[in-house]
């Protein structure tokens, strides 16, 4: 779908102002024009979900918009099947049984089977008929208690408990690499001499360096696309592949672009919102892809960042997007094309891997770890079998 944008006019754009006026991020009227002021509601709707930041509502704006026009308590949420609710009020009441202690994974807005026993055990706990739907009595309950046990992020501790009782070994995990991008999206396109540079092209270099890598360590790697695929795949989908293939860690790589040639370094996201609800184990392990990043190639340190983006928000396991440096900035392009450096970027991502697996007081230092090693220890294994 093209992008709906300032100075486009018509039903659509009335609806998406409704909904604005609804958040009270725009003054009612009946205006069907997307002016200067729907604009600046839109990039303030935008910035309050952790989306991109601009102006324009492309599909995962109008998702965001769509789901944004339910209000907790507006209507009774239970699980549906085969096509499950969705919204703004999902999110609110997940986030609510997040800060409760309740077990609902991320706040993705979908009232899925785990939502349903979240809210199953909630009712059960307060003496209410345990049926996993969320009506008027149960909404009630939680009005009276929510408030008392904000703060708390009990959820950390249960991500980050599931994977130390899973052990420290990389041999048979699953990694999905997802090279960004694709198809007939290069991503960004950058020209240097006679040669042109892309970052779906790069991303899949580097993708491929590091399945070699992590396969070497005994992981189970999967591609979430080929070098040249025929359409780029949305991010839905390859959250729902990681999804379904069961993959313990999920790393999306990018390359960044800015019109500001001076724009540079490495930026790693993680799902989280602006209230406060992040994924623990997507944090840590954005936080260790990060350093050893700039530890080992460098390159300027963006720091990581909290984003709600449809990839962070639907992949069920720890998920981080890595913007490995400004393909528009001539300093990092030049390393970017150098596959030597490239080597160091996937060698870094391999340690943050394994340190993700480490139990928090056996971590070891940034930039410690002799990726070569963990190949040999799988050699060793394998001779002892
Ligand atoms: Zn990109």
């Amino acid at each position: 779908m093209r992008p709906i944008r300032p100075g486009d006019r018509g039903p659509a754009v009335t609806e998406i102002r409704t909904v604005l006026t609804g958040l009270d991020l725009l003054p009612p009227d009946a205006g069907d024009e997307f002016d200067v002021a729907t604009e600046r509601a839109v990039r303030a709707f935008q910035q309050s979900r952790g989306l991109s930041v601009d102006g324009r509502v492309g599909a995962e704006t109008w998702r965001a918009l769509d789901a944004a026009r339910w209000r907790l308590g507006a209507r009774t949420l239970y699980h549906a099947v085969p096509e499950p609710l969705t919204g703004e009020d999902v999110r609110s009441l997940q986030e609510r049984l997040l800060e409760m202690g309740y077990d609902v994974g991320h706040a993705d807005a979908i009232y899925g089977i785990r939502t349903s026993r979240a809210v199953a055990q909630f009712q059960r706990e307060v003496g209410l008929k345990p049926d996993g739907s969320c009506g008027p009595h149960t909404m009630g309950a939680l009005r009276r208690l929510g408030r008392k046990v904000v703060g708390g992020r009990p959820q950390w501790l249960r991500e980050s408990d599931a994977i130390r009782q899973s052990g420290p070994a990389l041999v048979g995990r699953t990694v999905v690499i997802d090279p960004g991008h694709g198809g007939t999206d290069p991503g960004v396109v950058v020209p240097d001499g006679p040669l042109r540079w892309s970052e779906a092209e790069l991303v899949h270099d580097l993708a491929s360096r590091l399945e070699g890598r992590l396969a070497a360590a005994g992981v189970r790697v999967q591609l979430t696309r080929g070098p040249t695929p025929a359409t780029c795949l949305p991010d839905t989908d390859r959250a729902q592949l990681a999804n379904s293939l069961g993959a313990d860690v999920f790393i999306s790589l990018h390359t960044d672009g800015h019109a500001n040639p001076e724009a540079e370094g490495v930026a790693t996201y993680h799902y989280g919102t602006d209230n406060g609800v992040t994924s623990a184990t997507g944090e840590r392990l954005a936080g260790l892809v990060q350093r050893e990043i700039v530890a080992r190639t460098g390159l300027r340190d963006c720091r990581t960042h909290a984003k709600a983006w449809d990839l962070l928000r639907l992949t069920r396991m720890p998920a981080v997007r890595v913007e490995v440096g400004y393909l528009t900035s001539p300093a990092d392009r030049h390393r970017l094309v150098d596959p030597r450096f490239r080597d160091k970027v996937v060698e870094a991502i391999v340690a943050a891997v394994q340190r993700m697996f480490f139990p928090i007081e056996r971590d070891v230092p940034t930039g410690s770890i002799d990726v070569s090693e963990l190949r040999a220890v799988v050699a060793a294994g394998a001779v002892m079998d």
